[in-house]
């Protein structure tokens, strides 16, 4: 089990035959999603009956003790992940993976890029093999290099803090009152700011506020809770919803740059109005 319910939407990307090559995953907690990041590698490698501890393979065994040619991470030397380490993984991966299916690479605090290691990679990332996978993982994908972030596949790993796995109904009910109305009203500017300003006048307010809607859709997007009774996000595609997930991400950004509360949610408004158009 994964303790970021979104790593199961890359799974059925997986089931689906539809796996991206690199993926830049932004999380709150780099060494928990490190930890995901591993319990997919198993998953995806598994030649066993993959169960929460694998004991048919020895695959499992071998990621458990972090001593399988075919996985290699890699984390910043000093202020920088340098050409050297991006060489001498490419030149280890230049033989096809014997024991798993593919070979995989985890670059942590990939934040620390230099333009050196970044173009070195560049070849990697434009003429993937089919058997090479690879995950970014950072803070904050803004401070990516964009060469790096431009060729990967974005997720969000969020983590959840002090919030339960419980959402009470009233949460919930607010929350698909809100996505509503943004979503699918005419008026959603007013309705941030008369409706929805009685309610949280605080920025701090607001952040919690989103942050439990991230985690709302997070688990409804990969089906651990139902969408209850609601008549917009009700009919929507899962990738949409996907995509709603990471505008919340940068709303949540915003707010806690101090930007301006009204324009931010006016701003939401718009994306939100175009994912559901
Ligand atoms: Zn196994």
């Amino acid at each position: 089990m994964f303790k970021c319910n979104n790593f199961n939407n890359i799974l059925n990307c997986y089931h689906e035959n539809k796996l991206s090559h690199a993926f830049l995953l932004e999380t709150n907690d780099i060494e928990q999603c490190y930890k995901d990041v591993l319990e997919l590698v198993k998953m995806i490698n598994c030649s066993g009956k993959y169960s929460e501890e694998c004991e048919e393979c020895n695959l499992c065994h071998l990621i458990d003790l972090g001593n399988i040619p075919s996985l290699i991470t890699i984390d910043p030397f000093g202020n920088n992940i340098k050409k050297e380490q991006i060489l001498d993984m490419m030149e280890r991966f230049k033989s096809k993976p014997i024991y798993s299916k593919y070979n995989t690479y985890i670059i942590r605090q990939c934040d620390y890029f230099n333009q050196h290691s970044a173009n070195t990679l560049l070849k990697f990332l434009e003429e993937p093999e089919d058997d090479i996978i690879g995950f970014f993982i950072t803070n904050n994908k803004m401070n990516v290099i964009s060469t790096i972030r431009s060729r990967c596949q974005e997720w969000s790993m969020y983590y959840k803090e002090d919030l339960g796995n419980n959402y009470s109904d009233e949460s919930i009910s607010q929350f698909n009152d809100y996505l509503s109305n943004v979503c699918g009203k005419k008026d959603a500017f007013i309705y941030n700011q008369t409706e929805f300003k009685k309610l949280y006048e605080d920025r701090m307010d607001w952040v919690r506020f989103f942050t439990e809607i991230l985690y709302y859709l997070t688990d409804v997007s990969c089906d651990q809770v139902t969408l209850g009774n609601n008549d917009v996000l009700g009919k929507m595609e899962k990738r949409k919803i996907i995509r709603i997930i990471s505008k919340i991400e940068d709303i949540l950004k915003y707010l806690k740059s101090n930007g301006n509360i009204e324009l931010i949610l006016d701003k939401f408004a718009i994306e939100m109005r175009n994912i559901y158009e």
